[in-house]
């Protein structure tokens, strides 16, 4: 039978409208989310994430302080803008559009960010405290293929769970958090990478495949389980002479293959892609949430 598409789009939908009351209970307690935006240069594909983001703050209401530099700006006047934006009371979260030039170290830009305002979840603090299953701020796209697990009814607890993958940014955060020991986690997780010896093996018997190299349909349908989840993280662009474009954008997986056997399935795009952005949101509006305590705490 083939398998139900999760539709990444509308539970993005659904947790942003939420998000949204959210926001408007905070200005009625007098806080406006903010979101500090830092783009480096004028990659076209760094600058269409950034405006998503920006547009996606902007429906929530959430305020966004966009800076958008050149190519040339030096490291030190990048470190002086997340500087000033640390120390901005209007501005819950900062985020650095990666990649960044490559006269900017990106490990010193990333640890200027305070692990206060560290939405993206990138910060060796915040990485330790996810590590040791402490509240934080988790990085997005891990944290939005767990909610979409959640909110489609994916029984995590228990489950093998294999990830092909093992960036810092999607594996190897994703195994920690499905090995967690609560709600989001209690999973067995294997992951894979270019030095596994059989990648196969280890999908064949998953309950859950979540790919996330970034080579086009590199997961067929031979490599899975019948009725496993799959989730495909991947974002490729591969030539298509009909699309205007002349590309188009497809995941690791083989989708019409892997669909007839998979239980559950996610299509790129519509998939995890807009579950990325909300998790960012959700870390924003965490944060604000925290500056009611202070403020709370403080009359
Ligand atoms: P990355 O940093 O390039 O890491 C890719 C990982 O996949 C590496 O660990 C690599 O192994 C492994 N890998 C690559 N080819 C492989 C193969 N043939 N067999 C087994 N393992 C292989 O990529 P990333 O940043 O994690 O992103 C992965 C994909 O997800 C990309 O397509 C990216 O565009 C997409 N992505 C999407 C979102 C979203 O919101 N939708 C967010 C982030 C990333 P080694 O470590 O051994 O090199």
């Amino acid at each position: 039978m083939a398998a139900q598409i999760i539709n990444g789009r509308k539970i993005a939908q659904q947790m942003r409208e939420d998000l949204k009351k959210e926001v408007e209970n905070l200005k009625s307690r007098g806080i406006v989310p903010g979101l500090g935006v830092i783009l480096v240069g004028d990659d076209p594909a760094s600058r269409s994430y950034v405006r998503s983001k920006e547009r996606a703050c902007e429906k929530l209401g959430i305020y966004s302080d966009n800076n958008c530099l050149p190519e040339k700006t030096t490291q030190e006047e990048l470190l002086r803008l997340i500087e000033r934006m640390n120390g901005d009371d209007k501005i819950d979260g900062i985020l650095v559009q990666l990649p960044l030039p490559e006269h900017i170290d990106e490990q010193a830009v990333l640890l200027a960010v305070t692990p206060d305002k560290d939405v993206d979840g990138f910060h060796p603090v915040n990485i330790g405290k996810m590590v040791a299953g402490q509240k934080c701020f988790l990085p997005c796209t891990p944290h939005g293929i767990i909610q979409l697990l959640i909110k489609s009814g994916v029984a995590i607890e228990s489950s093998d769970a294999v990830i092909v993958g093992r960036s810092n940014i999607v594996g190897k955060p994703l195994a920690n958090l499905l090995i967690q020991k609560n709600s989001m986690g209690n999973a067995t997780v294997t992951v894979c990478h270019t030095r596994t010896k059989n990648i196969a093996e280890h999908t064949r018997r998953a309950d859950i495949v979540v790919a996330a190299a970034g080579r086009p349909n590199m997961i067929t349908a031979d490599m899975i389980k019948e009725g496993a989840v799959v989730i495909d993280v991947g974002v490729n662009r591969v030539e298509d002479s009909s699309s205007e474009k002349g590309y188009r954008l497809v995941g690791d997986v083989d989708f019409e293959s892997v669909k007839e056997k998979a239980s559950l399935i996610t299509p790129v795009p519509g998939g995890v892609g807009p579950m990325t952005i909300t998790m960012l949101l959700y870390n924003t509006v965490d944060s604000a949430k925290q500056r009611v305590s202070l403020k709370n705490g403080q009359e």
